[in-house]
């Protein structure tokens, strides 16, 4: 397999379609493209937003529909292993982010997810640390301006409800403002690894040991890391992590999140959303709720089958390149790609004013490069996808491309970008008809 090296020189030097196609052909990870369904005339440069159909998807489905359910009935819950599929799925995705089995859960969405370990973390740090009459400031949590909005408004809700305040601190501010003995105390640090808007990777083991010293819980949202790059959350020493099945796991609209807690605290932690599911022993029809062991009690209701069976198949399609090299070898190839487009863009763009958001340097930046233009980036977002290259626009300014490793080809780089290319320099973009807004942008 070429070193990362190589594979980094190789992109950037690629300045033909034929050097494009050679980097294919070269590709350890090729093989892997035949697992998803691959519409005619598209480029998928969106996966990070919602991962393409795995073909086995539907099969599966099917059969769970079909044979599971249609003939099996309620059985299934037994016989087809139903009831053990949130941390059958959950032990799968344990292996993407360096979580052991039985330590992480499927269930919920990433917000809801969010706010029930939280609600956990701050109860867990309110026993650890009771209000004294004297306390000037009520305690906090750190988030950044730029997390994704669910995350900051979970996180306010969460916070509201305990007396816990939200601060915002830019990503340069977060290490000193958690360093500063003289500021509120800080409970919980709630970051997303990989920032949604620019692809910046934080530094996860560095900002718990930051959060740890503080006294602070470590919370990290995994959406835009899970399947995108190495994880490791016991190496890193994180207390909680949430996660997205529907971005890089290819789980399909609205695949279940998936959330743990690292053992030392799983225990401790009672979530705020007590369900009969997360209950030790659901079918004894208990009046009085008695939490499950380990992660299993942040389930809340019945688990959603035929979506948690479509996040498997997803799950499984990042899985089949740990012969490969794994997530190190994926995260690889993504940096080649990301390169190379930047450099594509750089060349073939360069009238156009195109300011790149992301980091340059390729081991910094998630699965994506995000843009930003003087002209309409809508717009010129929306001239794309009609002719077959979908990105998204992500407000107020940024034009975003999601290159998922296991799908996408070198070619399919080149060939976005001379239509990229192509769209600035004819203007089709100022069609007053790409102006117009959808609910989904
Ligand atoms: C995509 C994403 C979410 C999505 O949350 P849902 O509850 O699934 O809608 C949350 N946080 C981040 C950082 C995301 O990128």
């Amino acid at each position: 397999m070429p070193s990362l090296a190589e594979l980094l020189t190789h992109a950037r030097e690629a300045s033909s379609r034929d050097q494009c196609a050679a980097l294919d052909r070269d590709d350890p990870l090729g093989a892997l493209r035949a697992q998803f369904v691959a519409p005619p005339g598209v480029i998928y440069l969106d996966g990070n937003s919602l991962g393409q159909l795995p073909v086995k998807t539907a099969t599966r489905i099917a059969q769970v529909v079909t044979g599971e359910w249609g003939q099996g009935l309620i059985r299934s819950w037994n016989d087809a292993g139903w009831m053990d599929l949130p941390t059958q799925v959950g032990n799968q995705i344990a292996r993407l982010v360096g979580a052991r089995p039985g330590e992480l859960i499927v269930c919920d969405s990433t917000s809801v997810n969010l706010f029930k370990v939280l609600r956990a973390a701050l109860a867990l740090w309110l026993a650890a640390n009771p209000a004294k009459p004297q306390d000037a400031a009520a305690p906090v949590v750190v988030s950044q301006p730029g997390n994704f909005p669910t995350d900051l408004y979970i996180a306010q809700s969460a916070a509201a409800d305990l007396g816990f305040e939200l601060e915002l601190c830019d990503a340069a501010q977060l290490e000193p403002r958690l360093a500063d003995p003289n500021a509120a105390p800080v409970a919980a640090l709630v970051l997303t690894q990989v920032d949604y808007r620019t692809g910046a990777i934080h530094d996860l083991g560095h900002l718990s040991a930051c959060a740890h010293a503080a006294g602070a819980f470590a919370i990290w949202d995994l959406a835009h890391s899970a399947g995108a790059i190495p994880v490791d959350l016991h190496q890193a020493d994180a207390d909680f992590a949430v996660g997205c099945g529907y971005k890089f796991l290819n789980g399909g609209p609205g695949a279940p999140a998936f959330v743990w807690a690292h053992p030392r605290w799983v225990d401790k932690t009672r979530q705020p959303l007590a369900g009969w599911l997360g209950h030790t022993a659901p079918f004894d029809f208990a009046a009085a709720y008695s939490p499950a062991q380990g992660i299993r009690h942040y389930l809340g209701g019945t688990p959603p089958i035929l979506s948690l069976t479509a996040l498997e198949c997803g799950v499984q399609t990042v899985l089949a390149a740990e012969p490969l090299g794994g997530m190190a070898a994926l995260h690889a190839k993504a940096q080649g790609l990301t390169e190379l487009f930047i450099r594509l863009v750089a060349r073939h763009c360069d009238r156009h004013e195109l300011e790149l958001l992301s980091p340059t340097d390729p081991a910094q930046r998630g699965c994506q490069v995000s843009l930003r233009s003087p002209l309409d980036g809508y717009a010129i977002v929306q001239a794309l996808i009609e002719r077959g290259v979908i990105g998204d626009f992500r407000a107020s300014d940024v034009l975003r491309f999601g290159f998922s490793p296991l799908p996408l080809r070198y070619v399919d780089v080149w060939d976005a970008v001379m239509e990229l290319a192509r769209v600035l320099d004819t203007g089709t973009w100022r069609d007053p008809r790409y102006a117009q807004r959808h609910a989904v942008t």
